[in-house]
């Protein structure tokens, strides 16, 4: 891997789960690791705490086009979805009656949260991972009260980028709320709240190169509220989420969002080519193998595929042990390979399912570790298969 950011020995292509610290994050946090005020403390320590985190909530805001007074810092997208996803959202229109989410949801997102199970409808995505938009407007016009859309940007597994735009003046027009994960989306794309046309988001840190335990949500407009914040205590965040911020998480999260959003649209196509050589060289040898949600809008720096006649399981044993690390699905599934919720909306088959990786790569990967991944995977592939094919032959 390049960069610094990991044994040489060692390539990582799992930037969707975790990507490595941007070295300037590491950078911001070592400068405020002495500090000692509580933001909440009005002498000259708390104060300077205080400034730190109003200027990353600045350089958040910036990247997510809002106010910097309508974000708030929580632990992560998971705490980020749980305040959100609650009946108690609502503005002048009023609260969310019912919680409309795509099938193809992260698992923060799709557990439904504060939503009683029968205020819940889950809207199906077609084969390539994308919401049906027929399906979310006959559930408009059919679901009790006002509605709140949850629909990510893209998707974790897959990169699939979701019509999050189109979905929200469905759901406008029908007075409804649309609150983005734009967890995978924040840094890599436009992923301001005007753009995407919704009414809250919230992406998370250690997606951007900054570090774990810190995410935001981000609100379009005064007036929208969590009527009962999940975290409640001194008041913190404007009441919005309690107890004492996480000052050093909340630095580096800084710190990677300016930078993400500085190097943005160059690092787009830098990806996209990335992805795009991989793909090509993949396929040069294995010209079977499937890739999901190939032939629409992806994240630059995602691909998911498969063997139909491998499992995931076996393949991320052998490539762990050659030193790569790369995904089957999503990372919180990670140490046990269950079947993709995400491939399985899409409807595909099983067995192809099963043998699903991820391959995501990001600010510190290269040319060179993308041609160790294809090299160590063919290897890996003719290794299993050969091995295979002379115990079939000795029985
Ligand atoms: N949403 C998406 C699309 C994700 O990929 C993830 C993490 O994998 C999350 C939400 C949860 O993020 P966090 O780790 O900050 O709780």
């Amino acid at each position: 891997m390049t960069g610094g950011a990991g044994p040489a020995h060692r390539v990582y292509l799992d930037y969707n789960a975790s990507a490595p610290l941007r070295p300037a994050a590491r950078a911001a946090m070592t400068d405020v690791l002495a500090q000692s005020g509580n933001a909440s403390s009005v002498h000259e320590e708390g104060r300077a705490a205080r400034a730190v985190i109003e200027r990353a909530r600045a350089d958040i805001a910036a990247l997510l086009g809002a106010e910097p007074r309508a974000v708030v810092f929580t632990s992560g997208a998971t705490e980020a979805a749980n305040d959100l996803l609650s009946p108690s959202l609502g503005d002048v229109g009023g609260c969310a009656d019912t919680l409309l989410v795509g099938a193809s949801e992260h698992p923060c997102v799709i557990a439904g949260h504060r939503f009683a199970p029968d205020r819940v409808r889950v809207i199906p995505v077609d084969a390539a991972g994308r919401i049906d938009l027929d399906a979310l407007a006959a559930a408009l016009e059919t679901i009790p009260g006002r509605a709140l859309l949850a629909l990510q940007a893209a998707n974790n597994e897959t990169g699939v980028i979701q019509p999050v735009a189109e979905a929200a003046r469905l759901v406008h027009a029908r007075g409804g709320l649309v609150a983005c994960d734009a967890v995978q989306w924040a840094g890599r794309g436009d992923c301001r709240l005007e753009t995407l046309a919704v009414d809250a988001l919230f992406i998370s840190s250690h997606k951007l190169g900054g570090p774990k335990g810190a995410g935001a949500i981000a609100f379009a407009r005064a007036g929208l509220h969590i009527g009962q914040p999940l975290i409640r205590g001194g008041g913190q965040e404007r009441g919005a989420r309690g107890g004492t911020e996480n000052t050093l998480a909340i630095v580096g999260f800084g710190a990677a969002a300016r930078e993400a959003a500085a190097t943005m649209e160059t690092e787009y196509i830098r990806l996209a080519r990335l992805r795009e050589r991989l793909e090509e060289r993949l396929r040069a040898e294995l010209p079977e193998l499937a890739i999901f949600g190939g032939k629409v809008a992806r994240l630059p720096n995602t691909s998911a595929f498969a063997l139909s006649d491998l499992t995931a399981e076996t393949l991320l044993m052998a490539l762990d042990m050659a030193g790569m690390a790369v995904s089957s699905g999503s990372a919180c599934s990670s140490g046990k390979v269950r079947a993709s919720h995400v491939l399985e909306a899409m409807g595909v088959e099983p067995a192809l399912a099963r043998g699903a990786l991820r391959i995501s790569f990001g600010w510190a990967s290269s040319e060179s570790d993308v041609d160790r991944f294809c090299e160590t995977f063919q290897k890996t592939v003719r290794d299993i298969r050969a091995r295979r094919a002379s115990l079939a032959a000795r029985t």
